[in-house]
């Protein structure tokens, strides 16, 4: 083992981030946790992953789970198609693999939701496989200490580093310990702007700290320009005060979701509105910003006839709703 290696474990084992999930014997716990660590921070995850697997207790529980109950879980987390391939995946758990979640990385791969860097992340973290996980905090880290130019966003440089580092954690004997060390190094240690040099277990070989170019890595090209979508939503609600909700059409993203109707899906005439306010949220390829405008209707909903993706609800709470619906009813305009 090299000394960075012993370095980097020492380092790990001193300083410990305590998480739900970590050393949890059950490999169902490790798969959840990874699935909800896509695309979001450790902190927004905590609570959602401890409700999750008291909602789901284990695969058989998740791939058997209605929709209504397996998105109101994961209300709020966002990427809701995530939820989809978790229960698709568990489905085939139970149908191919006797309801136990397989060891190998292909094996792993060949199940919905589960890529690369998600199948190498649960076969060491679960399985104790030597297989290196490469996020954004891994290749900021070895792209200063290597002094690589390369752009980690896209997938060749990000295996190239996972080849250079295979025989690393071969070496180190603790593939979990190992690549937790490099996730918790990248999060704690060698952040975006202000890497904590001084206190780094791989400050002695780090090229960009004995060049004073940290900044100078990870390369990344400046982004796109997102593209800007504008709707109008309605807070409409009936003389007893239930609110008019939709279902997000279509089978991506925030499919089966409920939400505020557009004026275009009310199929009936609407009086005059009054501007509440408008709510701004920032999707993966899309911006997206909703003017609010919200009318009483003089009539008693449970009397009028609607399509099944249109409901008047007492309770919108009792649904799962999508993250910007959630947030202008509580107000965040
Ligand atoms: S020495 Fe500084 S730049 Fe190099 S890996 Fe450590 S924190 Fe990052």
């Amino acid at each position: 083992m090299e000394p960075w290696v012993e370095a980097l474990l020492a380092w790990y084992r001193a300083h410990p981030r305590p998480m739900p999930w970590r050393g949890h014997p059950d490999p169902y716990a490790v798969w959840v946790s990874e699935i909800m660590l896509q695309q979001t921070q450790v902190e927004t995850v905590r609570p959602y992953f401890t409700r999750f697997l008291e909602a789901f207790p284990n695969i058989a529980a998740l791939a058997a789970a209605e929709d209504g109950p397996l998105l109101k879980a994961w209300e709020g987390l966002g990427y809701y198609t995530r939820a989809r391939n978790l229960r698709k995946a568990a489905q085939r758990v139970m149908a191919e693999h006797g309801g136990t979640l397989p060891r190998e990385p292909a094996a792993l791969r060949a199940l919905p939701g589960i890529g690369d860097y998600t199948a190498a992340a649960i076969a060491s973290l679960a399985f104790g496989a030597p297989t290196p996980v490469v996020d954004g905090n891994v290749a900021r880290v070895f792209a200063r200490r290597n002094l690589l130019g390369d752009d980690f966003r896209k997938p060749a440089p990000r295996r190239a580093l996972a080849a250079w580092l295979t025989p690393h954690i071969e070496a180190s004997g603790a593939p979990a310990d190992f690549n937790q060390a490099m996730m918790d190094l990248g999060a704690r240690v060698c952040t975006p702007r202000t890497p904590a040099c001084l206190v780094c277990p791989l400050r002695p070989q780090c090229q960009a700290h004995a060049t004073g170019r940290q900044g100078d890595f990870p390369h990344t090209p400046p982004a796109r320009a997102l593209p800007e979508r504008r709707a109008t939503v309605l807070l409409l609600r009936d003389c007893h005060g239930r609110l008019l909700l939709a279902r997000h059409p279509g089978e991506r993203l925030l499919a089966g979701l409920w939400e505020l109707p557009t004026r275009e899906s009310v199929p009936f005439p609407i009086p005059r509105t009054r501007l509440v306010g408008t709510h701004r949220q920032t999707f993966s390829h899309f911006r997206q910003t909703l003017t609010v405008r919200q009318a009483t209707l003089p009539l008693d909903g449970a009397a009028a006839a609607l399509p099944p993706d249109l409901v008047w609800c007492d309770d919108p709470a009792s649904l799962p709703l999508t993250t910007a619906t959630r947030k202008i009813l509580a107000g965040d305009l």
